[in-house]
């Protein structure tokens, strides 16, 4: 495994992470989950993705518990959530958001559902428009003097928002935001790579990238149909579905026309995406989400397959991408 500084932090983390997302307490029951944290630990990933809304609170809740079963040493891996959606269907007023009450609520419902006594990593899930960013900078501030979160950032912020936090944390000398969590893959690029690239040098911003896979999509899995015993064939997931697939198939034309250029370097498509992700250098972590463990075997082996992306494979890529 490589690991990687999460922005200019000290905190080293994999390059391959591992989240749970749609998968843990839907797709992922008990003993899948035990199987998959413990396989990816022992190939060296130290860094385990979360947040209050996944599968409302369930998958926080079933992390936590196969953590500690399988007793891994509390200061060998890192546990993050995100607060901003509620962990609760429907969620009143003060149950989502993030207020101070909310991002308090949320993070104690966090420590105790994953078991721990600090968070390593404490996202804001999305902007909030009916809460001041000062409000959120000053809460997420006392949750770290407090000793009850590590490192604090922000996920799917748009840029300018990021800076007004650095300015508030600055003049009120509070602690800013050190990463943020994007989506960043193939087919979703703009952000990581133009409207965030001032942030890496002014703030040393570090990113934990979501779905580097599309969700499956860039796996080459969807080309022909959708496999029932897939994410986008999960009932429960007919949005997702919908979301991926809505746009005449462009998506999937993209991965058609890249899908030679791993066949030319003896990879499958899903190595070459994701080693495509790790390529970026202000990437900290690729946060992975397998569901089988197969399927998280072979993602590992995506760090050995960056050396196979030389300049003439990067515009053979960008070419086929139009
Ligand atoms: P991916 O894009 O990598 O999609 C993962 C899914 O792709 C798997 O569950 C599996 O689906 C399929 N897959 C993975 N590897 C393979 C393979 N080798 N062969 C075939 N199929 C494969 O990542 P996620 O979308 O899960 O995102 C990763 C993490 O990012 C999440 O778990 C979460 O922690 C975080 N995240 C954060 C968000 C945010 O807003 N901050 C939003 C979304 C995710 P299956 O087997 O079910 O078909």
């Amino acid at each position: 495994m490589e690991y990687r500084r999460l922005g200019s932090t000290g905190l080293k983390v994999s390059a391959l992470s591992y989240g749970a997302w749609v998968t843990f307490g839907r797709q992922v029951g008990r003993s899948q989950a035990r199987e998959l944290i413990a396989l990816a630990y022992d190939h060296g990933i130290n860094f385990f993705d979360n947040a209050e809304t996944y599968n409302a609170g369930e998958a926080e809740r079933l992390m936590g518990d196969v953590i500690a079963d399988l007793r891994l040493p509390r200061d060998a891996y890192c546990v993050s959530s995100k607060v901003y959606f509620g962990a609760v269907e429907n969620p009143k007023p003060t149950q989502r958001g993030l207020s101070r009450k909310h991002v308090f609520d949320a993070c104690h419902q966090a420590l105790e559902r994953l078991r721990v006594d600090y968070l390593d990593m404490y996202f804001c899930h999305r902007p909030d428009p009916d809460t001041p960013v000062a409000e959120t900078v000053a809460a997420m501030d006392t949750l770290v003097r407090q000793g009850k979160v590590l490192y604090w950032g922000t996920s799917e912020w748009p840029a300018e928002l990021i800076e007004e936090a650095h300015r508030v944390a600055r003049e009120g000398q509070l602690t800013a935001p050190s990463m943020e969590q994007p989506q960043y893959n193939l087919l979703h690029r703009e952000r990581v790579e133009q409207e965030y690239a001032p942030l890496y040098e002014r703030y040393g911003m570090g990113t934990t990238i979501w779905s580097p896979l599309a969700s499956g999509l860039l796996t080459g899995k969807y080309n022909d149909g959708v496999p029932e015993d897939s994410r986008l064939g999960h009932p429960d997931y007919a949005w997702l579905r919908e979301a991926l697939l809505e746009n005449d198939g462009a998506r999937l034309r993209t991965v058609r026309a890249l899908a030679p250029i791993a066949d030319d370097l003896g990879i499958p498509m899903s190595r070459l995406a994701l080693a495509w992700c790790l390529k970026h250098p202000h990437v900290s972590a690729v946060i992975l989400g397998a569901s089988k463990n197969a399927q998280l075997e072979e993602n590992l082996k995506a760090i050995d397959a960056v050396a196979l992306l030389d300049d003439a494979v990067m515009q053979r890529i960008d070419l086929a991408l139009g």
